[in-house]
């Protein structure tokens, strides 16, 4: 490579993130090279910052500036229904739906033997302990549909089996502006199964 070593040294690193490839994190390190120094210190700042002050909470593992999040510290929320999901992605995405009041759990991950990721990693004994402790009434199992998203699904079905609560899982059907001739039949087969009275 014609690069000076410097350079090189920044591709690398940037190529060590996932969905870079080199391709794109020579394209990337160039990029930055053009602009000021003052957008890249920022930059590198702000890196550090959440590397140095996000910690996960201690009730819900969703990520926090303090012991516990904001979610968990905040009065107006429902405490007796716990949503599971699977990491802080999808816990934003469904806060952004706005109609969820609810608390969560964020398992960081699916189970996945393979990468030592079993119940322990995913805070399932801490989940048996919150709905045991803590009054649910409701946890909702919000995990995507893929097939290690389904079988944690199961699993923690079977989990909290001897615990008298609730366990529901969001609907899974056709996706808005999506045509019916389209849909695959898995997805046909949940929607048909979880249609509902108007
Ligand atoms: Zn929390």
């Amino acid at each position: 490579m014609a690069f000076p070593e410097i350079l090189q040294r920044v591709i690398k690193n940037l190529a060590s993130l996932p969905g870079l490839g080199e391709k794109s994190a020579t394209r990337l390190a160039l990029y930055l090279l053009s602009r000021p120094p003052e957008e890249i210190t920022e930059l590198a700042h702000s890196l550090l910052e959440m590397r140095r002050k996000l910690r996960l909470c201690k009730r819900c593992f969703n990520l926090a500036t303090e012991d516990f999040c904001t979610i968990c510290l905040d009065p107006e929320r429902d405490a007796e229904l716990i949503c599971v999901v699977e990491d802080p992605a999808a816990l934003s995405a469904i806060e952004r739906a706005g109609v969820y009041k609810g608390l969560y759990h964020v398992l960081h991950g699916v189970l996945s033997p393979r990468d030592g990721l079993g119940p322990k990693e995913l805070h399932l004994p801490e989940l048996l302990a919150r709905v045991q402790q803590e009054n649910i009434k409701e946890v909702v199992l919000a995990l995507s549909p893929t097939v290690s998203g389904e079988a944690t699904s199961a699993y923690i079905v079977q989990y909290l089996k001897e615990i008298p609560v609730k366990i529901t899982r969001l609907a899974c059907g056709i996706p808005m502006g999506m045509d019916v001739r389209y849909a695959d039949q898995m997805t046909l087969k949940r929607a048909i199964e979880a249609r509902q009275n108007l």
